[in-house]
Parts: C-alpha cells; sequence; structure tokens
C-alpha cells in the first residue's frame, strides 16, 4: 500500500507515516516528530549518513553542512521538545527547562526573514531549502505558529499508549481521538486493561 496524501503520493521524506496525515506544512512536523519509532525501535536520526540525506531531503539542512554530529544532538533534543508540545495537546505538562533549551538554541541562531509576494502576503520564512539546521528546524516553528493560529494545531496529538508516543493527525469531528491507529495501539491497550480487570475480578 502506498500512503497517499489526498490522493497525492507522499514526498519520500513522509514515507514512514501511515495514517492519520496532518496536512502540509505540519506533516513535515509530524514526519520529523516521527523518525523516533519507539514501538519499533528505530531512529532515522541516529544513523548519521540515514540522518543526513533524511534531513536533506525533507529541506531541513544541507547535506554538506559541516559538524553532522552536534547538529544530529540538536535534532534529537529538539524533536523530543516538538513532542512534548505535542503531548501538551493531550493534557501533557507545561514544558520544562531541558525542553526550553533546543528550542531557544534554534530561535537564537536561526534567522527568518519577512518578506510580501506580489500579492500582498506578508511571510515569515526561513525554512525554504534551508542549508543551517537551525533555519530548517526553526522553519518547523513557523509551521507550528501558523496552525496555532488557524486552530489546526490543536489536532496535532501523540499516541495514548506510552509505548509509542506516536504524533498523529486527530481528524475526527470529536476531536477524541487517542490512538495513532485503533488496531494497532487502542485495541492493544484496552485488551490489556481488560485482562488486568479480569485478574483483578478473578
Ligand atoms: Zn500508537
Amino acid at each position: 500500500m502506498t500512503a497517499s496524501l489526498n490522493g497525492m503520493t507522499l514526498p519520500p521524506w513522509a514515507s514512514h507515516l501511515l495514517h492519520k496525515l496532518a496536512p502540509p506544512p505540519l506533516l513535515l512536523v509530524q514526519a520529523f516528530v516521527n523518525t523516533l519509532d519507539l514501538d519499533l525501535h528505530t531512529d532515522v536520526l541516529a544513523h548519521a549518513d540515514e540522518a543526513r540525506a533524511w534531513l536533506a531531503d525533507a529541506g531541513l539542512r544541507g547535506p554538506e553542512q559541516p559538524d553532522l554530529a552536534a547538529d544530529l544532538e540538536l535534532a534529537r533534543a529538539f524533536r523530543e521538545s516538538l513532542r512534548a508540545m505535542i503531548a501538551r495537546n493531550t493534557g501533557g505538562p507545561p514544558l520544562n527547562a531541558a525542553e526550553l533549551r533546543p528550542l531557544e538554541q534554534v530561535t537564537s541562531q536561526a534567522a527568518p526573514r519577512l518578506e510580501v509576494t506580489t500579492d500582498c502576503q506578508v511571510e515569515l520564512e526561513c525554512s525554504v531549502g534551508a542549508e543551517r539546521l537551525a533555519d530548517g528546524l526553526a522553519g518547523l516553528l513557523l509551521a507550528i505558529r501558523d496552525a496555532q493560529a488557524d486552530g489546526s494545531w490543536d489536532r496535532m496529538k501523540l499516541c495514548g499508549n506510552p509505548d509509542c508516543l506516536w504524533a498523529f493527525y486527530d481528524r475526527s469531528h470529536s476531536r477524541q481521538g487517542a490512538w495513532c491507529d485503533m488496531a494497532s495501539c487502542g485495541n492493544r491497550l484496552k485488551n490489556r486493561s481488560l485482562r488486568a480487570r479480569r485478574t483483578q475480578a478473578g
């Protein structure tokens, strides 16, 4: 099965997302956070070559940039800060100092630029084909800021399974979606709590 978004084939940097896709540009935030798969124990950003290729493909960092190891450390820390930001949408705590630090590192290094388009849209940009990682990651924050403004950010959630924590986009009318996928996480957890209750009752 080829995952698709409104009939469009997903870009390669989002090929690990199978369902509950966020609309672009939030899709890139979702793809970035889900480069760590706790369930499968895989991390796209853990291996230098794979990480360099993925970040370049996603337009977050030029492949020839120096200091890959330091950049990957920042990218992984920043990824957990984004996960904490998404967790806030499902009742998670406010960010702590350790979670704020990578965000501040990026916002202090990035250089977003104001632009006025020919049809008079005022835009703040720093992510288009970003060379420096800080600019690329700041672009993710700009996407979040826009999503916060139009309300779509509230639909970005973390799976309620603590062993999963997959970032998914809740398109349900009720906005009560709690699982990345009912089959893989929802039912598994429900069965687990059912078994626990039966054991207690027995
Ligand atoms: Zn899940």
